[in-house]
């Protein structure tokens, strides 16, 4: 995985999948009736580059911007500004009808599985609904193709006649997983996936997804708000805050050596599996600052164990490349 900005003519290369360049997402916040008081500044400058086959996990507190982010690669909502390119196509000068067709080959796994099925579809129904809309399947061929992905995901075939209600937390999220899958996507976002899942059923759900994107050889975006979870899946992590990427490294190195105050504190909140280790756990005084009024400066000065002189004057300079891959924003390493 490249973190730094590479040159636009880079932008085309065989073996990335997705850029994502300056995405910029604002809600306006409105007063009265046809007034607008400010802007929730929701996605603030995110830039990064996926290639085949691997996965990014985006993490960070909720309201960080991450499923924004998420939603504008799939312009399920606008971005306000930025450069999405999915294997060389501007995703945002693409026209409706284009866009289209390219859904089959980015699809979503939602977070709460409960909501996210129909209850009122079969199994067979919701699996199948996809390969139809995009006439990816013969009607007569459908059935095979939905047992063949239930086998796929660690189902039945015969659970295809069943109802969403019929089935535990795990195995909706399994079906969430078929229902992406079937359409053989080039790159799939996963949204909070394990979030609502027992924490027994979690670490199963990953290995489905993590062995599925060794079969099928797609792409993922891993959101989640608890680095633990990203893990072992996860081939490069971005940490967010306040709608801005802080921190982007490899996995390993991210883990072994975080450099941002804001990382280090995430990690140090992840529980130790060893009782005679004391935790060093680092608390994060304040709340989350409001997106519509970000601080000025570092956006994570107010909450900050390391603060400087220059952190509430200035912004950070945007992801400086302190090792190589390992991008930080923050004033400890601009020198
Ligand atoms: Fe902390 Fe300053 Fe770095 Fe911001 S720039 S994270 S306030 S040390």
């Amino acid at each position: 995985m490249e973190n730094s900005a590479p040159k636009l003519a880079n932008l085309n290369h065989q073996d990335t999948k997705l850029v994502v360049r300056n995405l910029k997402k604002y809600f306006p916040v409105k007063q009265g009736l046809f007034g607008i008081r400010g802007y929730v500044h929701a996605v603030e400058d995110v830039s990064f580059t996926l290639k085949k086959g691997e996965t990014l996990g985006l993490v960070g507190e909720s309201g960080c911007g991450k499923t924004t982010t998420g939603l504008c690669i799939l312009r399920l909502i606008e971005p306000t500004d930025g450069i999405i390119i999915f294997e060389g196509m501007n995703l945002l000068e693409m026209p409706k009808r284009e866009l289209r067709s390219l859904r089959k080959r980015i699809q979503v796994v939602f977070q709460d599985p409960y909501a996210s099925l129909n209850p009122r579809m079969s199994v067979a129904e919701i699996i199948g609904r996809g390969p139809k809309v995009h006439h990816l399947s013969e009607e007569k061929g459908l059935k095979d193709l939905v047992a063949d992905i239930l086998r796929k995901v660690g189902m039945k075939p015969e659970h295809m006649s069943r109802y969403p209600h019929q089935f535990s937390g795990g195995q909706r999220q399994r079906i969430g997983i078929a229902r992406a899958l079937v359409l053989n996507p080039d790159l799939i976002i996963a949204d909070e996936p394990v979030s609502a899942l027992d924490v027994s059923v979690q670490a199963q759900v990953l290995n489905l997804l993590s062995d599925l994107q060794k079969d099928f050889q797609f792409s993922m975006i891993m959101i989640a708000h608890d680095l633990s979870v990203v893990k072992y899946i996860s081939d490069t992590i971005a940490v967010m805050y306040l709608g801005k990427i802080l921190e982007i490294a490899p996995s390993k190195v991210l883990y072994e050596e975080p450099l941002h105050p804001y990382t280090r504190a995430l990690l140090s909140a992840i529980p130790i599996p060893e009782p005679n280790l004391a935790s060093k756990r680092i608390l994060l005084e304040g709340d989350v600052p409001s997106p519509i009024n970000p601080p000025h400066g570092c956006s994570f000065h107010s909450r900050c164990f390391n603060i400087g002189k220059k952190c509430r004057p200035e912004i950070p300079p945007s992801l400086i490349e302190a090792s190589p891959n390992h991008h930080v924003a923050c004033h400890l390493y601009d020198s």
